[in-house]
């Protein structure tokens, strides 16, 4: 957790894009007992950029915010244990209702939050989000919050994740504080619950839970929780706290389609005075498809480097540069990749996707075909109907928007997902 007044000073001292390269892809912590401060990134380029250009700086400015003289430690981890070694239990300030970009893909989601945040306790109570890694939850959560701390000045506002909550309440148990634990918990206006998925198997915890959303719930208070999946799939945990969870009002978030993710890169850009080429949106966007993290993070480290070599715009080339390790990483897909996935995955042949059959064997590979190239590579429709054999572009529209709607069906949801997966893998 990195202190308010310390942010505030090197933002002030060196700017946005600075603190971003040491902090935002990193996960660092102050111990103000031996006065160190460890940064750990799994990055091994922006490690060596922050060792090269900024660690002095960083003692400079803890010295000269709290006095005394720090020792900065940089590690590299890159088995991905990053987002999990950390808990920061601040509402984080960027993380509004404006700065969330609303697509498809988590319009529900969002709605849902904001109507909660409108009227906390009232209507929806608790709201559910539930969905993989990196695609808003704690961004939508922290918005609640946010809103209601500024607009509503909510004072008790409780963010946590259910992790952190395990770990107070065995503490408490162990120097028998158990009221002050139920205190804390059961007085609070707003109690946001992340990741409640780490709750799984723990009883003691889930009972403790149980009576403190009881309390809050009776006195109208509002509940939020993520999850990485939906109540009913959460096994392990006690019927009479399932059916809570499932009492109120339920909502997900889905992989951002292309417009969304191209959406999201130019909303973080605002934040930096570096322009990029329209094209590395469409890259960034084409080549960051299942994590919004992720996406985040490539496009930052676009932006240390352009800061750290003096480049004002960025061309496609210099990010593809930039990014090479990422993308190689997450493989890059084209349309033929596409074609083999969807061939195998329904079992027919090149011929029979490209023929005028109208058989729906045919058909639905064919619509999904279309669905996935408009979908992952953002491809006109104009260029999808030329690959298709020249399709005119209206019925090439047409089956896009066709399993568009139909995504709401859990069969071609399913469809959609897994080749999506199977993609990613390759
Ligand atoms: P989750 O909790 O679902 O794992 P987060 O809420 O932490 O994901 O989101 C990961 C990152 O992606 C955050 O920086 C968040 O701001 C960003 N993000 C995700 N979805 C959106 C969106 N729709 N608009 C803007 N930023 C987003
Ligand atoms: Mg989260």
């Amino acid at each position: 957790m990195i202190p308010q007044d310390f942010i505030d000073t090197f933002i002030e001292e060196l700017g946005q894009v600075a603190y971003d390269i040491c902090f935002n892809l990193s996960s660092t912590t102050l111990d103000f007992n031996s006065k160190v401060i460890k940064i750990i990134t799994n990055d091994k380029s922006l490690k060596d950029w922050i060792e090269n250009k900024y660690v002095p700086i960083i003692s400079e400015i803890l010295e000269k915010t709290y006095g005394e003289h720090w020792r900065v430690e940089l590690f590299l981890d890159t088995q991905g244990e990053l987002e999990t070694t950390e808990y920061n239990e601040q509402l984080n300030p960027f993380f509004t209702f404006e700065n969330f970009v609303v697509g498809n893909s988590n319009q529900f989601a969002y709605a849902a939050s904001l109507a909660v945040a409108q009227k906390p306790g009232k209507t929806y109570n608790p709201l559910f989000i539930y969905g993989s890694t990196g695609l808003g939850k704690t961004h939508l959560m922290h918005a609640i919050g946010n809103y209601l701390s500024r607009k509503k000045n909510t004072k008790k506002i409780i963010y946590i994740s259910s992790e952190k909550f395990v770990n107070d309440l065995i503490n408490s148990i162990k120097e028998k504080k158990i009221e002050d634990f139920r205190n804390k918990y059961r007085k609070s206006d707003l109690i946001l619950i992340d990741d409640i998925q780490f709750i799984v198997g723990k009883e003691r915890t889930q009972e403790e839970l149980f009576h403190t959303f009881n309390e809050l719930y009776l006195s109208n208070k509002q509940i939020v929780i993520t999850s990485d999946r939906s109540p009913k799939d959460l096994e392990g945990i006690e019927d009479r706290l399932r059916s809570r969870f499932q009492g109120g009002l339920i909502a997900d978030v889905q992989l951002p389609d292309f417009e969304t993710r191209k959406a999201i890169v130019k909303k973080k850009l605002e934040r930096y005075d570096i322009e990029l080429e329209d094209s590395v949106l469409d890259y960034l966007a084409q080549n960051f498809r299942d994590n919004v993290r992720e996406l985040e993070g490539a496009l930052l480290k676009i932006i240390a480097f352009s800061d750290i070599e003096n480049i004002k715009k960025v061309s496609l080339d210099k990010a593809k540069e930039i990014l090479k390790d990422l993308i190689d990483k997450n493989s890059q897909i084209d349309v033929e990749d596409i074609l083999e996935v969807v061939l195998n995955y329904f079992n027919i042949t090149k011929d029979e996707l490209f023929s005028n059959s109208r058989e729906k064997k045919i058909v639905y590979p064919r619509q999904v075909f279309t669905y996935l190239l408009r979908d992952i590579l953002g491809l006109p429709f104009k260029n999808i109907g030329n690959i298709l054999g020249g399709k005119d572009h209206t019925t090439v529209m047409h089956a896009y928007e066709k399993i568009n709607i139909m995504l709401a069906s859990p069969k071609v949801y399913n469809d959609i997902y897994s080749i999506k997966r199977i993609l990613n893998r390759n």
